[in-house]
């Protein structure tokens, strides 16, 4: 099974995804995470993103589709994917489509989490209180709530035309949320 958790920034997707790697034994693939950890270890892909990540824009699409398609077969020999942040552009959503296809699979899945503004903005200000992370800083935030409306929110009406689109209410506590997305997967897990 291959999902995809989509969501604005701060909706609650890495926390489901681990959930999800646990219930599931399935990988999670975080484009986020990705360039964070090419960004901690200094490489020369790290270098060129940091400054990108840090004011809230987006990477270019080549460079999280690279990303995304080098860990690919490792998903396949888990037994399936949650995509965590990918894809954020149509574009990168075609790109997935033609790479699965290729190896004979498909997104079975999108999980919508929705969650209003107001409460967005109450969670990254306490996440960015706890955690510190340099994007959830209120400048950087609003660039990125502005992307995903802009560029991310699209791939919905992509994803609704081919049937896949579950919308599951985002609010309320990790478990709670955790259970109205098992139920939006049952007709796939059984
Ligand atoms: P995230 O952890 O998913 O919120 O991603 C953090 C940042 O990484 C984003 O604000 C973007 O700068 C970059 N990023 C992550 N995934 C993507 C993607 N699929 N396309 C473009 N940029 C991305």
């Amino acid at each position: 099974m291959n999902l995809v958790l989509f969501g604005p920034p701060a909706a609650g997707k890495g926390t489901q995804a681990k959930r999800l790697v646990v219930a599931h034994n399935m990988v999670q693939l975080s484009t986020g995470d990705m360039l964070r950890a090419a960004i901690a270890a200094g490489s020369e892909l790290g270098q060129r993103v940091k400054s990108i990540l840090d004011t809230g824009g987006l990477v270019s699409d080549d460079i999280v589709i690279d990303l995304i398609r080098e860990r690919l077969p490792e998903a396949e020999a888990a037994g399936g994917a949650i995509f965590d942040g990918f894809p954020r552009t149509v574009a990168q959503a075609e790109a997935l489509d033609a790479m699965l296809a290729e190896r004979g699979s498909q997104i079975d899945r999108v999980v919508r989490l929705k969650v209003d503004e107001t409460v967005l903005l109450e969670r990254i200000e306490k996440r960015f209180a706890e955690e510190g992370r340099s994007d959830d800083n209120p400048e950087s935030y609003k660039v990125r709530l502005a992307a995903y409306n802009a560029q991310t929110a699209p791939l919905l009406p992509y994803y609704a035309a081919q049937g896949k689109l579950s919308e599951v209410d985002g609010l309320g506590s990790v478990e709670e949320v955790s259970g109205r997305v098992e139920q939006a997967l049952s007709v796939l897990v059984g």
